[in-house]
């Protein structure tokens, strides 16, 4: 039997800047380095959400060093998905940004109410290439055709994300919907990235759980996109 593999990043991590989250960009790099990991990723809610930062904060972090105590810090946005598979940040913002993730969040504009609401608004906002990770898409509360939006995963690259908190008091009821969702990334060869959604720096590069779900369904080291520095380098075009 092959050791567990470990995960060398974390790209949906939430700061003070949320609004409802408690760590700093300083913190949660601290964190980081005592875990090990080599990058992180920052992600704090797009403006639909009540309590969230403004716009100008987006391209504010440039202001954010590359390495803060040896961590790799990638400078991005948990985008809010709209209606007709808009999100809430514009392509000028989105494109100053290292990365996007984007998900349905409730009370943040979005007004879809069935399935297929939910099915197409995903599918287009997995066809925008600045968005590469649609965060916790098993959520129960925003049911997707699922077999249809891991097709659209393989086809457009756009990594589905495995929630760790989804797992551990976030979101109840995703569990199954997540191993579905695993499962059915393994057999059409989708890309998958397996994140904390830490609120507190505490949290950070906690992912076991996640983990767990993505080994147990048999998806390939190599289409785990969040797996190392180089991965997430090679899969969002940064390297040089
Ligand atoms: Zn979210
Ligand atoms: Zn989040």
């Amino acid at each position: 039997m092959d050791s567990v593999p470990v995960l060398k990043t974390d790209l949906h991590i939430h700061t003070i800047a949320s609004g409802h989250a408690f760590s700093t960009v300083n913190e949660i790099a601290a964190e980081a380095a005592r875990k090990g990991l080599e990058a992180v990723g920052i992600a704090d809610h797009g403006p639909a959400l009540p309590g969230s930062p403004h716009h100008f904060y987006f391209p504010c972090l440039k202001f954010i060093p590359d390495l803060i105590d040896g961590v790799r810090i990638f400078r991005g946005v948990e985008a809010n998905i709209l209606n007709g598979g808009e999100v809430d940040l514009n392509e000028a913002l989105l494109e100053r940004l290292d990365f996007a993730l984007a998900g349905f969040h409730d009370h943040a504009g979005y007004t879809g109410e069935t399935l297929e609401d939910h099915t197409e608004a995903l599918i287009a906002v997995m066809r925008n290439p600045r968005i590469q990770i649609i965060t916790h898409p098993g959520n129960p509360r925003f049911p997707i055709d699922l077999e249809r939006v891991v097709k659209t995963a393989a086809a457009t690259g756009t990594a589905l994300e495995i929630n760790n908190a989804s797992f551990v008091g976030s979101r109840h009821g995703s569990e199954e919907n997540c191993r579905e969702i695993a499962r059915l990334c393994a057999r059409f060869g989708a890309p998958v990235a397996i994140n904390s959604d830490a609120h507190i720096a505490q949290a950070v590069g906690v992912l076991d759980a996640a983990l767990g779900v993505v080994l147990e369904a048999g998806i390939p080291w190599a289409n785990v996109v969040t797996r190392d520095l180089a991965a997430v380098l090679a899969f969002l075009g940064l390297e040089k």
